[in-house]
């Protein structure tokens, strides 16, 4: 294999750079010429392709977002699409690719593999970290740091307040990022989309919790079955006797400087997804599982569902009281 294709896809996530850096770095180490995509498929689709040089990725291993941008796609959802990308990669002598992104973009590059042919390698890039077959996803540790971040600082107005808050973060299917969250800033409750949320319940908690904690932090998934924190608090209301407030961290999240836990996933992902091609694998997606580089086939990544921790979630339940 002489020449490779690298992309980013879907949501970007912290740490998508410094794995890009060393796909090029890996490749152009191994004799291989590494060629950067520009705005996923759709950059694929319109052969908006560009020399990557061991220089044009200096720099970055810091830096937050991707440097090649990210994009949806609709046309790739179609097989024109699909066979338009597929001729640009063939014009362009580009024989194996690294797709960066979460499982849309693992979806998409299965259904080139099927139809054209084209070897490809997926690397987890998505802060939500709800792909069977790694026990971390690329930019999953920032964001939660980023979380965790802005809760402390709700915290200082809630205590100064005598306020409970809702605060909602992302997860629109997993409630990984919200269990982390709720652990590390000491929340007095999760809501996740794993479990049911019973209102009742949580009220009955937060008027208990209302005779012994002025405040109280309340992670709500966005994905929860309630309808989110804004929902969720609506629901309650006054009768658990706080005042209340939400607030919806949303974007920022996803942006920011890699923390170094990423940017070292990112880079033995990244190195490992060229190995991968090099040693001839297709088809499957480079993983971390209990600190080692393993390979799960692409389709196992979407279609199984990665289960959430029971003892963390006990955890939280138990140091909330
Ligand atoms: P994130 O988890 O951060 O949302 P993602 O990779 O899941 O990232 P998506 O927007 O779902 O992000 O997918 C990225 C792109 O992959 C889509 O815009 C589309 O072009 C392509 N894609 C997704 N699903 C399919 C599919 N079933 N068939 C073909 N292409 C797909």
């Amino acid at each position: 294999m002489k020449r490779i294709g690298v992309y980013t896809s879907g949501g970007d996530a912290p740490g998508m750079n410094a794995c890009v850096r060393a796909v090029v770095r890996n490749g152009l180490y191994n004799g291989c010429e590494v060629i950067g995509i520009q705005h996923g498929y759709e950059g694929m689709i319109e052969g908006n392709f560009v020399d990557l040089s061991a220089r044009s990725v200096s720099n970055i291993i810091q830096r937050g977002g991707t440097i090649l941008r990210t994009a949806r796609s609709e046309q790739f959802r179609t097989p024109e699409g699909r066979a338009r990308a597929a001729a640009q990669l063939e014009k362009a002598g580009i024989e194996g690719l690294v797709a960066i992104g979460g499982d849309g973009t693992f979806q998409g590059v299965v259904r080139l593999i099927e139809e054209h042919g084209v070897a490809a390698i997926g690397v987890p890039g998505t802060i939500d970290n709800d792909l069977f077959g790694t026990d971390f996803t690329i930019g999953y540790d920032t964001a939660v740091n980023t979380a965790m971040e802005a809760i402390d600082k709700i915290r200082d107005t809630a205590a100064s307040h005598d306020r409970l808050f809702y605060v909602e973060v992302m997860g629109r299917d997993a409630g990984f990022i919200a269990l982390d969250v709720g652990i590390s800033s000491g929340a007095e409750y999760v809501a996740i989309p794993e479990t049911r949320t019973n209102v009742e319940a949580l009220r009955e908690y937060l008027e208990n919790y209302k005779k012994v904690k002025s405040s109280a932090i309340i992670i709500v998934a966005e994905g929860e079955e309630e309808g989110g924190a804004f929902s969720l608090a609506e629901k309650i209301k006054d009768t658990a006797g706080y005042d209340y407030r939400v607030c919806v961290l949303g974007h920022i999240q996803r942006g920011g400087s890699p923390s170094a836990r990423d940017r070292i996933l990112a880079s033995r992902m990244g190195l490992a997804a060229v190995d991968a091609l090099l040693e001839g694998q297709t088809n499957v997606m480079v993983g971390d599982i209990h600190g080692k580089i393993a390979y799960t086939p692409l389709l196992e990544t979407w279609s199984q569902r990665k289960a959430l921790d029971k003892d963390l979630w006990r955890l939280a339940r138990i140091l909330s009281t």
